[in-house]
């Protein structure tokens, strides 16, 4: 496909909301990344456009297969002012491996990490500046072909849309209350779970409501077949530290690979902590509470960073963890990961690109 990104600029701005009054999601800005794939000329016309709806026939795949991928990623405002997105080559890196398993044709990844940089730099304004604050970056591919029968499509868009996001944390880094779930499954082996699609979002959503229901935050996944193994923590990646090891399930088909989750088993490692990547059994967990050695438990993942857990329910058992205090671990991690996004502390792996 032609390397030029066409820029097609808005023509009326609209209003940015105060840093203060940022949610998550619910605001987009005045442009979109998109381009479209067809079977004959390969993925085409990558441009930049004003923000707006998709032409989509009622027939489109993706509207009845849920054949589509998406990612998410953020640009901050640093504390010198400079704008960094953080590894986004591992998030173009994922995309296109989700959609390998989603047989989407992958794109260009040179074309893919450029059609962020350049969506945010038009958008730069719109990068919030409070502290905690951030820009999220949603790459999304979808099959357009209008075609009912069941095979992968043959045509497809590929958008991105911008979206300023409040401070996950207002208030400063809280521990959150999780069940065990035993009855729903999000994924098991063989099937989706390790590509960043809408289906398993889908998968979730009957435990995540039920668990709202009985007063907590999010579930903890077991894994499907034996119900015993921990996968993931609502959409986070999990982490478990027992007796000075942080324990976290390896990328057996079944965890999403999350850019935050290596981020953090790099740092660890770098600083000489116990990690193992290795299957963890809600039982180890439960006797390690019982012994005393059940020190911090933690969600990763773009949104939060870090989201510590401070309880966990399972089979009427109520395991608080660390007092539900956040732990020194949970702390040092998302001190250190906060700190490069922001810019205040250096970035020797060179996990920050510049827009
Ligand atoms: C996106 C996601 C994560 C976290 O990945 P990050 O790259 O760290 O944001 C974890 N689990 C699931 C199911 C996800 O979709």
């Amino acid at each position: 496909m032609s390397d030029a990104i066409r820029v097609v600029k808005a023509s009326t701005h609209k209003p940015k909301p105060k840093d203060a009054e940022l949610g998550f999601g619910n605001v987009f800005t005045d442009h979109m990344f998109v381009a479209d794939f067809q079977e004959e000329k390969g993925w085409y016309d990558p441009r930049v456009e004003p923000y707006g709806v998709l032409p989509l026939d009622p027939a489109a795949a993706v509207l009845h297969y849920a054949q589509a991928v998406f990612d998410g990623l953020k640009a901050f405002r640093g504390v010198d002012g400079k704008i960094r997105l953080f590894r986004p080559q591992k998030h173009v890196e994922r995309l296109n491996n989700s959609a390998r398993h989603m047989c989407i044709p992958p794109l260009d990844p040179e074309l893919a990490l450029r059609s962020l940089v350049t969506l945010v730099g038009i958008e730069r304004e719109w990068v919030p500046k409070a502290i905690g604050t951030s820009l999220y970056i949603r790459p999304t591919i979808i099959a357009s072909e209008p075609f009912l029968g069941v095979r992968p499509a043959k045509s497809y868009i590929y958008f991105v849309i911008l979206s300023p996001v409040g401070a996950y944390y207002p208030e400063g880094m809280a521990p959150v209350k999780i069940r065990v779930e035993e009855r729903h499954v999000r994924a098991v082996e063989g099937g989706l779970g390790d590509a960043k699609t809408g289906a398993n979002y889908a998968a979730s959503l009957m435990a995540g409501e039920e668990a709202k229901h009985e007063g907590f935050t999010q579930v903890l996944w077991l894994d499907g077949v034996h119900r015993k193994y921990i996968d993931e923590v609502g959409t986070m990646n999990i982490m478990v530290k027992i007796a000075g090891e942080v324990i976290t399930p390896p990328l057996t088909g079944t965890i999403l690979p999350g850019v935050t989750r290596d981020s953090v088993l790099t740092l660890l490692r770098d600083w000489g902590s116990k990690v193992s990547e290795r299957q963890i059994s809600i039982d180890e967990v439960v006797d390690a509470d019982t012994a005393g050695t059940l020190e911090e438990i933690f969600g990763t993942g773009t949104a939060a960073v870090i989201s510590p857990v401070g309880e966990l329910a399972f089979k009427g058992r109520r395991m608080v963890i660390n007092e539900g205090k956040i732990g020194p671990t949970t702390q040092k991690l998302y001190d250190a990961i906060v700190g490069i996004q922001y810019g205040k502390l250096p970035d020797t792996r060179s996990w920050t690109v510049e827009v």
